[in-house]
Parts: structure tokens; sequence; C-alpha cells
């Protein structure tokens, strides 16, 4: 197949985008990494939780600087006050200190960076007819264009290669956004609140940072009302009398404002590959929809990504038809997302009361529950309410909390 400059372009220095570089750099590949921002990571876009399983699963040597706190899971808070846990460790970053970490190990194994370098244009280019050569990639920046042979799409939600080629479905998103607080306790768990007061078809978190600093946010389907939510559940709670303050990645001087972004919860693109084309994390639709977590899988794909393009550029084919070994990867390995967006539908539609009788009913500690201890939930669901089981499908929401766990790429 044809010339161009180089093996692999990625598009978007993310936590998706910096594991696939490092990989491929890794792998030999001549690797290029553009990302539209002057600043790795900045603004930060994420909760900035990852659980060491995943840590694990990447192989990845954290450093101290890219870690603000070590925590030991997850509480989901249920209206009535019911708590329960979810004990799984893990940590809570300096997100964009982590992905410009991960760009620092991409570049050192030989991948080239360029930042203020925002895609626009991408153009196939054939050698015969209908046959494949290379990407002409167009944009903002003094490299472009650009010419390479396999472009990994790790643009986060923008999924930039989708919309400018329309090669896959729309994906449905939701927007979250969080504050960062200081002189806040903890006990080395996040906690999740499912209480639709303030977040319809959504949780408020509290994520705890260094110093008693953390992030205190919401995710919504109610887009208009978003700030004011959070704004009235921190007025209501014991945050009340706690400051708002500027993130470190952030000037300091203007108005506190929340920041955040969307995020993809319909789960994967109908088609995440192209000819020699990949769509990794966000921009394929990889996040986990419950809790919508996502750095987990965007970097596990990214390791796809890689492997899979090291091998179609060895045999010299890299057409659709040849990358196909990428979804079978994926698909293999990711969690089962119909299933937790059932029980996810299911959950948003149990009223306050229903939550906390099913929340009642399920043991202290969520995590490694055996079979029995399963039955048992349900037997107890049954007794109490009934209609619980039958017509509002709890089981399913039951699942969808299982399959949100980090060993399923929850977090
Ligand atoms: C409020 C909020 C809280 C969240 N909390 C968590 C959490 O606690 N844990 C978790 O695991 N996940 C969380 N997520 C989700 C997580 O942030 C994403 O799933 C993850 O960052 C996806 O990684 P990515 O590399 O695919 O994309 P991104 O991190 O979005 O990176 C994409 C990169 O591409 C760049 N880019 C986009 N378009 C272009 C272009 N045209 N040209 C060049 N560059 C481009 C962007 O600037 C960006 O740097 C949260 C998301 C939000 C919005």
């Amino acid at each position: 197949m044809g010339d161009a400059a180089w093996d692999v372009v990625v598009i978007g220095a993310g936590p998706g985008g910096g594991t696939a570089a490092l990989h491929c750099a890794r792998l030999g590949l001549n690797t290029l990494i553009l990302e539209e921002h002057k600043q790795i990571g900045v603004p930060v876009h994420c909760g900035e939780c990852l659980s060491e399983l995943a840590v694990q699963n990447l192989e990845l040597d954290l450093p101290e600087e890219v870690i603000s706190l070590h925590v030991e899971g997850i509480r989901v808070l249920f209206p009535n006050n019911v708590q329960k846990k979810l004990t799984e460790p893990g940590y809570v970053l300096e997100k964009h200190l982590f992905e410009k970490w991960l760009i620092d190990e991409a570049v050192k194994e030989g991948a080239r960076f360029e930042s203020s370098h925002k895609v626009k244009g991408l153009t196939k280019k054939f050698q015969l007819e209908n046959q494949f050569s290379n990407w002409e990639i167009t944009g903002k920046g003094d490299l472009f264009p650009i010419t390479t042979r396999i472009i990994i799409d790790a643009s986060g939600v923008a999924g930039i290669s989708s919309r400018i080629l329309k090669n896959s479905n729309k994906i449905e998103v939701i927007s979250g956004y969080q504050y960062e607080m200081t002189e806040v306790e903890n006990d080395k768990y996040l906690d999740f609140y499912i209480w639709p007061k303030y977040a319809p078809e959504g949780y408020v978190w509290m994520i705890p940072k260094k110093n008693k600093r953390a992030n205190v946010g919401l995710v919504t389907t109610k887009k208009s009302e978003k700030i004011k939510s959070l704004d009235s559940f921190i007025e209501d709670t014991y945050l009340n009398d706690k400051k708002k303050t500027d993130p470190i990645w952030k000037k300091s001087g203007l108005k506190i404002k929340p920041f955040g972004g969307t995020i993809p919860i319909s789960g994967p693109r109908n088609n995440t590959i192209d000819d020699g084309l990949i769509m990794i994390g966000d921009a394929a639709g990889f996040t986990s929809p419950l809790f919508e977590g996502g750095s987990h899988l965007a970097m596990k794909s990214g390791k796809f990504a890689s492997i899979v393009v090291k091998d179609a550029l060895s045999k010299n084919e890299y057409s659709k038809t040849d990358l196909k070994k990428y979804e079978t990867l994926w698909k293999n390995e990711f969690p089962p997302y119909h299933k937790i967006l059932k029980g996810k539908k299911a959950l948003y539609e149990l009223s306050d009361e229903e939550l906390s009788i099913m929340a009642a009913c399920m043991p202290d500690e969520m995590n490694g529950m055996s079979i029995l201890t399963k039955i048992g939930v349900a037997i107890k669901i049954f007794f109490k309410k009934p209609s619980l089981l039958i017509r509002k499908k709890v089981i399913s929401v039951l699942l969808s909390f299982g399959y949100s766990r980090a060993k399923f790429y929850g977090w």
C-alpha cells in the first residue's frame, strides 16, 4: 500500500490516545499524536477516579505525583440514607498530570506529540480504484496536511472521524459537571448518591482528593437544571458550609464555575473501524453506562488498537476488513452493554421508596456477593415488595450494579 509520512496518527491526547500511542511506539511504529488543546488534559472533564484493577490491567507504573488519593472503594447512597459499599481499591488522580505522564511515556518510546493541532478534515487516498492507500489529515496547526497509513481516533466524545465520515450511528450523551470543594472530610470512599431529587436519571458524586479537597458533581439528563440541582444538593447536605475553589490546573482569581463535559451513555457505536481507521475510548462510545466511567475502557481499547495496527501494518493489509480483529477483541472483553442499559432504565423507573426498599435488602458490602447471597437478596425483595421483582425488574438493576465494578471496566 501507498506512501505516507506516518504509520499511525493518534487524534487526541486523553487516556485512550496516550495509551494507544505509548503501545504503538513500543511496538516500533512511527507514531504521531495530535491534540487540539495547548495543554494536555486541560480543562479536566472527569471525576478523576481509576480503579487499581485498571492500573494492573494496563500494567501502569503510576508515579506518585499523578495520584491525588488512594481510595478503598465506592459507597452508593440511596434515598432515606440507606448506604451500601462496593469495596475495591483505586485512585483519585490529578487527571491532567496522569494524561501528561502517559504522553511523556509515549514520547520516551519514540512517539512525536504536537499540541495546538486540531483535526478538521480526513480524506481517504486510493492507490488503484477502490484500493485504500492512506489518509490525508487537514486541520489547524503547523504540521497539516499530514499523511498516515492508519488513524486511531481517540478524540473523545467529539468523535471526529464519525462526525466527518458519517460512518457510524450517533450516540446519546449525558452532561456532567462538578465543583472542586475544600475542607471535605473523607474515609477514602467515593460517594455516589442515587438521589433522583437532585439528579434525575443520573447521580451525584463526592470524589475525595488529597488535603480534604473533593470533586462534587453530578450527571443528569435534565441538562438545563444541572447547575441549579448541583447547587441545591450542596446547599441541602453537609457540604453547605464548605468552600468551592479553583482546581490546580485553573488560573485562580476568576469567578468559580463548575467544570465538566459530556459522556457517551448509549453503548458502543455500531461501527468502530474503517479503512485504515480505528475508533477508541469515548470516540467509540465505550463508557460504562451506569456510572459513566470511561478511562479504563479508553485505555484498554487503545491497547487493543495498537496490537491490531501493528499486525495490520506488518502484513501491509489495513483495509476495514483487515481491521475487523479489533471489533472481535473489544466485543469479547468489554461488559455486556445491553444488560447494563436495561438495568439502568429499570433503576430510573423506581420511586424513592422503591429504591430504598431494594437497597435495604442488599448486603452492606456489595462486592464479591456469592450466588447464595444474590438469591437471598431476591427472596428478601420478593417478601417486602413483590412488584419490584415482577413488574419493576430490579434483578436487572442489581445486575447493572454488578457490571459497573472495576472487573467489568466500570472504573
Ligand atoms: C464530568 C465527568 C466526570 C467523569 N468522571 C470519570 C471518572 O471519575 N472516571 C472515569 O473513568 N471516567 C470518568 N469520566 C469519563 C472519562 O472522562 C472519559 O471516558 C475518558 O476521558 C475518555 O478518554 P478518551 O481518551 O477516549 O477521550 P478524552 O479524555 O475526551 O480525550 C480526547 C482528547 O481528544 C482531543 N480532541 C478532540 N477533538 C480533537 C480534534 N479534532 N483534534 C485534535 N484533538 C482533539 C480532546 O481535546 C481531548 O484531549 C467522566 C466524564 C465527565 C464528563
